[in-house]
């Protein structure tokens, strides 16, 4: 096949199964509905500060590790500006009410630390590094990509970490620690699946970065890839509609009317928003209900604010300030970074907490920008609220609000159902539902962004890459696309 690609959503996701098409010579448009590409990837200015939506850092992009080999891939390390984090030996600070504890860079200094933390749980800790150090092998051989048998497909790594450690025996204070990366992919520890569970702390553990700026550089550099390689992108104008005859896609509707033909559709955007673009009588009753009852992962309130920098230097860690209930199970936790704002004289203070779209029925039918003085209030009440611990946490003074988003700026920002930060929820319980979305009943029609593996900026790619292979067939996509991986 090297007929036309049509991917719909400009994200991550649809970006980079653009460029590796496009370096298979296929003829991609990526079609985006919002005037400029790049999604959550892209950043919003406030009086002249680029503030982040979707990347405030990102692991394993040292040389050889997981995420550089897929930008190496294709062709965008070069362009993204980073820095990397943990200058002090320290990429997060988990702040609980009783104790501290500092994550260090590398996965042997997370054991060391965690041996000095809890020196009563010795056995504990050495089960939890080898399952940590196994899955971490595993995940930089691609051994999902690569292999055409799935061997990662162990029952035992889709059991509950949440219960791998009570059954571990671990004391809550452990528990409450391990359960943070949980909460960076928006599962609760007792339903999170070992796997993932490890992919998303090993993959921070190898190293992590944030882009020098904040701004646009990310989205910029995905877009002009897709570009330079020939790729074209139509923005300003969603798909309305996914055209289907005789059970193959056959193009897409924009929003204006216009007509886009193509052999292959990408949808890099939710399942839900797939299948109102497709015809009710092309999927079974059975595929739609499965999608129906799906839950979704929450929705975040995100706060940017800017402090006085000759006061308060950037710091080269994030904070997590982080509650728990009697249990040890995490109700609440709010993340800060502190970093240069680009504006002189300023650092930019992003925090993060998650937000239920309860909070926000009564906003709920209107749109960005429209919805009036009291949603504001309501915003502002709730910034001011994490302004006031972020003041205590750091003994910081004059924290001056720029902008507060919630999870309905996201809804509409990107058309995510119910604001949901990272889609689909991958628990234990959803997990084999949701990998079976992946087979669309369209012939043509393939699904990618973070709803089709894993979310996060490398889950989302990791996505893409596998779309490809589904696409392009295994032989195919081991010739011609893993060659650039290994
Ligand atoms: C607040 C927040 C903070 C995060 N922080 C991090 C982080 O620090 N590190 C990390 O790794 N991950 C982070 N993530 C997760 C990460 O950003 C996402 O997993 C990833 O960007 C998802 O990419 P995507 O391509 O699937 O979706 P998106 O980036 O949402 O792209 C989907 C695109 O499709 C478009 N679209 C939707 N419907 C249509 C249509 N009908 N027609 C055309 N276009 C359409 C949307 O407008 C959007 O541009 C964060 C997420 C959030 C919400």
């Amino acid at each position: 096949m090297a007929g036309q690609v049509l991917i719909i959503g400009s994200g991550i996701g649809g970006l980079t199964a653009g460029i590796i098409l496009a370096q298979l010579k296929h003829p991609v448009t990526v079609v985006e509905r919002n005037p400029r590409p790049g999604g959550l990837m892209r950043s919003y200015r406030r009086s002249g500060i680029d503030c982040p939506v979707g990347v405030h850092y990102l692991g394993a992009l040292d040389r050889g590790q997981i995420l550089r080999r897929l930008w190496d891939a294709i062709g965008v390390t070069p362009l993204i500006p980073l820095e990397r984090m943990g200058a002090e030996g320290v990429i997060d600070r988990y702040i609980f009410d009783d104790f501290e504890f500092n994550l260090p860079s590398g996965i042997d200094p997370f054991e060391e630390n965690l041996r000095r933390t809890f020196p009563e749980e010795q056995c504990q800790i050495t089960m939890i590094m080898a399952d940590l150090r196994e899955i971490s092998r595993s995940l930089s051989t691609f051994d999902f990509l690569l292999s055409p048998a799935l061997s990662d497909l162990f029952p035992e790594r889709f059991a509950s970490m949440g219960e791998r450690l009570s059954n571990l025996g671990c004391s809550i204070r452990l528990a409450s620690l391990l359960g943070v990366p949980a909460g960076l992919i928006g599962v609760p520890l007792r339903e999170c699946p070992v796997y993932y569970y490890y992919i998303t702390l090993a993959s921070y553990l190898m190293s992590s970065w944030r882009l020098v700026d904040s701004g646009t550089a990310m989205a910029e550099a995905f877009v002009s890839q897709l570009q330079s390689l020939g790729g074209n992108i139509v923005a300003g104008d969603g798909v309305a509609a996914i055209q289907v005859e005789a059970g193959h896609v056959k193009g897409a509707v924009l929003s204006s009317g216009r007509i886009l033909p193509a052999d292959v559709v990408i949808a890099a955007v939710h399942p839900e928003t797939v299948l109102s673009m497709l015809p009710d009588d092309m999927v079974r009753p059975s595929y739609r209900e499965r999608v129906g009852q799906l839950e979704n992962t929450k929705g975040l309130l995100g706060v940017n604010a800017v402090v006085a920098a000759d006061l308060h230097r950037p710091l080269p860690y994030n904070v997590y300030r982080l509650y728990t209930e009697a249990d040890g199970s995490l109700t609440r936790g709010i993340f800060h970074q502190l970093r240069e704002s680009g504006q002189p004289g300023m650092n930019l203070l992003s925090m993060i907490t998650t937000s239920d779209i309860e909070e926000w029925r009564p906003w709920e039918k209107t749109m960005s920008g429209r919805r009036g003085e009291d949603y504001k209030e309501a915003k502002e009440k709730r910034a001011h609220w994490m302004i006031e611990e972020a003041a205590e946490l750091f003994g910081i003074r004059d924290i001056n609000l720029l902008d507060v988003y919630s999870p309905l700026t996201i809804r509409d920002g990107v058309n995510s159902p119910g604001g949901s930060a990272y889609g689909i929820m991958r628990t234990t319980k959803q997990l084999m539902k949701v990998a079976s979305l992946n087979r669309v009943p369209v012939k043509g029609l393939f699904l990618a962004g973070q709803n089709r593996l894993a979310s996060g900026i490398m889950g989302t790619m990791l996505g893409s890459f596998q779309a490809v292979r589904q696409m392009i067939g295994h032989e195919k996509f081991i010739r011609e696309v893993a060659v650039r991986l290994i």
